[in-house]
């Protein structure tokens, strides 16, 4: 599933459409729009002022203040062809644009879908701090933790609390950190929470550099897949030897997310 990274890679490789007027929205399969605050037609000649992204959402916005927004959800992939082409399976909305280029939203098994958005602060009212901002410090996440006793891997995929970590960025920030996925999180001492905020940040921002982790379907708005599956540290390598201590690396269902880490130097 697309995490902060991907959706920020695919955020950065489409802001070549940012001044590009919106000529036609096609729209092959209407449930796949998820909410319908406007209509198509509203779009039509508005020219697309931004790209941005809110957690796993991608936001495109209009110079008449329109917005669309976009999740991936597990397969969702949005990318450029040229107009005319013949839709491939599965694209279920095509946006045409002014440079003889079409966006096209793919998305095989549709976990994910589309947003005609007219109050954007009302959509993402409930969304919880962005863990690259810099008010996501050790001091705010010591104060998300507080009491909780759900496990710390359970809390860190909540979007309402930390927007846009999935399980792939969760797993290699706990083992980052020297943190079982299984603890609970209101337990976490001091020095761990400093720890945790920390390897979050970091390995968000190597997802980013490494333009994301492609282990399916994920790729950027020009087909390019990302390359940080090649420096995962621990997700999907249960029984191979971890990179610090050699032991073998365990998978374990935690509240019906797996979850991969080393028994012996996460604490
Ligand atoms: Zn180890």
């Amino acid at each position: 599933m697309p995490e902060l990274p991907e959706v920020e890679t695919i955020k950065e490789s489409l802001q070549g459409i940012v001044g590009l007027t919106i000529e036609n929205i096609d729209i092959i399969r209407p449930d796949y729009i998820r909410l319908w605050e406007n209509q198509p037609a509203d779009y039509m000649g508005q020219q697309i002022s931004a790209i941005t992204r809110r957690g796993k959402y991608l936001i495109f916005e209009t110079t008449g203040q329109l917005y669309l927004t976009a999740h991936l959800g597990m397969s969702g992939r949005i990318y450029f062809e040229p107009r005319g082409k013949e839709r491939e399976k599965h694209v279920h909305v095509v946006l045409e644009l002014s440079n003889e280029q079409e966006l096209w939203f793919q998305d095989a098994r549709r976990f994910g879908g589309l947003w005609l958005v007219k109050h954007l602060h009302h959509m993402f009212r409930t969304m919880g701090v962005e863990p690259l901002s810099r008010s996501f410090n050790a001091r705010h996440l010591e104060h998300l933790l507080r009491n909780r006793r759900v496990a710390i891997k359970t809390l860190l995929l909540n979007q309402r609390v930390i927007s846009g970590i999935g399980n792939i960025y969760a797993d290699e920030a706990l083992y980052k950190a020297g943190i079982r996925p299984d603890r609970p999180a209101g337990s976490l001492q001091p020095v761990e929470v400093q720890r945790l905020c920390k390897a979050i940040k970091q390995v968000l921002r190597s997802g980013i550099e490494q333009r994301g982790t492609s282990l399916r379907d994920y790729q950027d708005g020009f087909k390019q897949k990302g390359s940080f599956q090649d420096h995962l540290k621990v997700y999907g390598h249960q029984d191979q030897p971890c990179p610090r201590c050699q032991q073998p690396l365990v998978r374990q269902v935690i509240n019906g997310r797996s979850s991969h880490f080393c028994p012996s130097c996460q604490k």
